[in-house]
């Protein structure tokens, strides 16, 4: 059995991995190259940045790659990883059980989570090797009963030489990345396929039976008994569309805002990102600063990196982006996640305030990088792990499935549901 699984992130390493060891045949196609840490030399950014020389958030993609930039509206950006690993290898290694909106439709990943725990290697980073200011703004939310607690982490504490930057990929490979799980799957006889971008699915008689690669002028087509979609919320929607099947105006992106503030020589840059987190009904905050708006935001621009401070509100937002089959993406942030970001956002200063950060106190750019809900699932896909609308021999093993958005990180829960799928593909055709 030949199984063609699209895309190499959080959702298609896990599938690919599963399905060798479930003992299928699997080609990965994936639309990106191989992915590549950014080698840092930091420093000649900041005269340009100081001066607005460093253009608009797009440069990013000029000098490393696989960092794909969409604003989708005019003050939200959205970022996912277009590379082996995809967005895992851009990600801050924290790791949550993120399971908003599932016990509704009747959907338990506890196994899975644990499995992948076990696999992954979680644990918080040690608060011996927090900053001193983040340690700080930790008992400031535990004063104002925040209830904060260390991040999950997927960072080997002695691998990680604490230069803050996980988001440009990790160095050193102390933070653990998908690209493992695909590793195994290559190992175990997968065959990987890079720069192959899926145009559409192949349709014959009501039943899937391949794809087609398009890349410029390039055709290909690659058969398969079936076909696996986890090219992410974007990705998998727009092939979805561009195949004539009705992926959902869902998107969702957990907004992303990160409140600036100063604190002369805090270095908050000489940590790993987030290491602790409050939980809220909706959001979550935690230490982040953020390096788009460093770069790119003109508000933030006259204070220099090692004194800048950050706290991240990372907001559930609105189910209700589009996604096309040219790929263009209409995503926009609600009144209803205006209010809930300035409610967040107070809570965030009032830390700040209570750990002696100075203002201004100056919001970043509003950015997205979760990027799921296209594919929903409802209480009576369950059983399948399908929604009745995706052909036969067609399957979605990423974030597209899961119908709310979490305000919380998301891998772990990508990975489940990728684990979830694959048993229910193995199920299915055992009992053909
Ligand atoms: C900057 C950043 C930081 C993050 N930090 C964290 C974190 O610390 N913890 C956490 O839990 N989550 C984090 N996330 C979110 C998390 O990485 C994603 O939610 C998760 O990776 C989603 O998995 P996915 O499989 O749906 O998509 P992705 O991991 O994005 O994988 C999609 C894959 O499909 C490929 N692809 C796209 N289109 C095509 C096509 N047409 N043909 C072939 N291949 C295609 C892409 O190249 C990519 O390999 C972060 C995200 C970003 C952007």
């Amino acid at each position: 059995m030949r199984a063609i699984v699209v895309g190499s992130g959080a959702g298609g390493a896990t599938a690919a991995r599963e399905l060798t060891l479930r003992g299928y045949e699997v080609l990965i196609l994936e639309a990106g190259k191989q992915f590549q840490p950014f080698i840092r030399h930091l420093s000649w950014t900041e005269p340009l940045r100081r001066f607005g020389l460093l253009g608009s958030e797009k440069t990013i993609t000029r000098f490393f790659p696989p960092m794909n930039i969409i604003r989708s509206e005019k003050d939200m950006v959205l970022v996912r990883g277009l590379t082996t690993g995809g967005s895992t290898v851009l990600s801050c290694g924290s790791m949550v059980r993120a399971e908003r909106g599932l016990k509704e439709i009747g959907l338990d990943l506890k196994f899975e989570f644990e499995e992948l725990e076990k696999l992954i290697g979680v644990q918080p980073f040690p608060k011996e090797r927090w900053r001193p200011l983040t340690r700080r703004m930790f008992d400031a939310a535990e004063d104002l009963d925040l209830n904060p607690n260390p991040t999950p982490k997927a960072v080997e504490e002695l691998k990680c030489i604490s230069c803050g930057l996980c988001e440009l990929g990790c160095v050193n490979e102390a933070r653990w990345d998908s690209c493992r799980f695909l590793d195994e799957a290559i190992i175990r006889g997968a065959t990987l396929k890079t720069s192959s971008p899926v145009e559409k699915v192949i349709i014959e008689n009501g039943k899937v039976t391949g794809v087609v690669v398009r890349s410029g002028r390039t055709k290909n087509t690659f058969k398969g008994d079936m076909v696996v979609l986890a090219a992410g919320g974007i990705g998998t929607a727009q092939i979805l569309k561009a195949s004539g099947l009705p992926a959902k105006d869902n998107l969702w992106v957990d907004i992303v805002l990160t409140l600036g503030g100063i604190s002369k020589g805090a270095h908050q840059l000489k940590e790993p990102p987030m290491v602790w987190y409050t939980q809220h009904e909706d959001y979550i905050l935690s230490p982040y600063l953020d390096i788009l708006s460093h770069w790119f935001h003109k508000p933030w621009r006259n204070v220099p990196i090692e004194d800048r401070v950050g706290i991240m509100v990372k907001l559930a937002d609105l189910e209700e982006g589009s996604v096309y089959a040219n790929g263009k993406v209409e995503k926009s942030i609600t009144p209803h996640d205006h209010i809930r970001l300035k409610e967040a956002i107070s809570q965030a200063k009032l830390v700040m305030k209570f750990a002696s950060v100075s203002g201004p106190y100056i919001e970043g750019l509003h950015n997205g990088g979760h990027l799921g809900g296209t594919v929903p699932l409802r209480s009576s896909d369950i059983s399948s792990m399908k929604p009745p609308w995706l052909p036969e021999g067609l399957w979605v093993a990423d974030l597209s499935l899961v119908p709310r958005s979490q305000g919380l990180p998301t891998i772990l829960l990508t990975a489940a549901i990728a684990l979830r799928v694959v048993k229910k593909i193995d199920e299915y055709l055992k009992c053909k």
